[in-house]
């Protein structure tokens, strides 16, 4: 099977060739980072308008680079929600078209399940299995006990991780976007600031950041007052200890707790070294079996909604022509 995906959710425009679900043919994605630089974060009318003068080259570029005609599609596949919904439609409405043109089948992905099946581009999944959710917009644990299955066990009541990790780095005046910055700074610092670690209550599978975020950002505040020189490297390292402990801890409780195969790390924010390694070292033992994607298979890309849509067109579980962009779009009901 052949799926043509496309994601345009946030700031990438993206477009994929797939086959079978799990190898990749082509995965274009062009990054619109520059631009939303210098506002500090993503600004939603520049978004939409750099998808639509980007949709038509990107799905081109994907399918000449996968060598495939339109004909030979099964399916095509396109992120649905959530997201920005002026940057969705330009995705929903070029795969409308093409499904329609081609006379082939339309199917609508969650950008986070999406995130999640990354993890199938690089080894078959083991069902029970945990997926660990850290990305912009999302933090969550994420239980599957088959595929297409997504049970939320704990989730942010606050600040995304990534959220949390722009924020700082805005604060300490790093460039947009900020987790790459901190991670980097992170592995030159040593912890020399106890920032506080929202466990919340001892069962509760749920995370919390705004806190941490507020002490990091009074620590800059009283250290400046004081005239005090501040070591980025330091508060950046002390900053993601905080951040990775909760993570890890959690992460592994829940493993445990739900006797899964395999632990899935899923989002942008699965990017991040010191995580990445922290997970290394906790599951090292190998009896949860830890699967991490490539970095370019972190960040928001349409490889992963290819990966997902093939276990809806396994089910036969198509999307009709009324598909919207839905920024709202709840996981656990598809
Ligand atoms: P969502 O997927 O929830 O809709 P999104 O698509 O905007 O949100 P992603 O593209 O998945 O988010 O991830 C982007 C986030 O990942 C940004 O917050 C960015 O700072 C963060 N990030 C990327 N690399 C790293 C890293 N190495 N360390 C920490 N954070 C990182
Ligand atoms: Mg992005
Ligand atoms: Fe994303």
């Amino acid at each position: 099977e052949l799926i043509l995906a496309i994601e345009t959710s946030c700031d990438e425009t993206s477009a994929a060739v797939i086959k079978d679900g799990t190898t990749i043919l082509s995965n274009i994605v062009s990054s619109q980072i520059e631009s939303h630089k210098r506002f500090g974060g993503v600004v939603p009318e520049i978004a939409s308008r750099h998808h639509v003068e980007q949709i038509t080259v990107i799905i081109e570029e994907a399918m000449q680079q996968a060598n495939v005609e339109f004909a030979d599609l099964s399916a095509v596949a396109v992120t649905e929600g959530p997201g920005l919904v002026g940057a969705l439609l330009i995705g929903v409405n070029a795969a409308k078209s093409i499904a329609f043109a081609h006379d082939i089948p339309l199917i609508g992905v969650h950008h986070i399940a999406g995130h999640i099946y990354a993890n199938q581009l690089v080894q078959p999944l083991l069902f029970p299995l945990m997926a660990l959710v850290v990305s912009g917009g999302h933090t969550e644990l994420v239980y599957m006990s088959e595929d297409g299955s997504f049970e939320i066990i704990g989730e942010t009541r606050d600040d995304a991780v990534g959220e949390a990790y722009d924020k700082v780095a805005r604060t300490l005046g790093l460039p947009y976007p900020g987790g790459p910055h901190i991670d980097r700074l992170a592995a030159e610092g040593k912890e020399t600031i106890a920032f506080p670690r929202a466990w919340l209550e001892p069962d509760s599978y749920d995370f919390s950041f705004s806190g941490l975020k507020s002490s990091v950002i009074n620590t800059l505040h009283n250290l400046k007052q004081r005239g005090e020189e501040m070591v980025i490297e330091d508060i950046a390292a002390s900053f993601q200890a905080s951040v990775i402990e909760v993570l890890v801890k959690k992460t592994k409780r829940a493993t445990e707790e739900y006797g899964v195969k395999q632990l899935l790390l899923a989002g942008g924010v699965a990017a991040n070294k010191g995580l990445r390694q922290a997970l290394d070292e906790e599951f090292s033992t190998g009896e949860v079996e830890l699967v991490i994607p490539p970095f370019s298979l972190c960040t928001d890309n349409a490889a992963m909604i290819g990966a997902a849509a093939s276990v809806k067109w396994r089910k036969n579980q198509f999307s009709s022509y009324d598909l919207n962009g839905n920024p709202g779009l709840d996981l656990e009901q598809r």
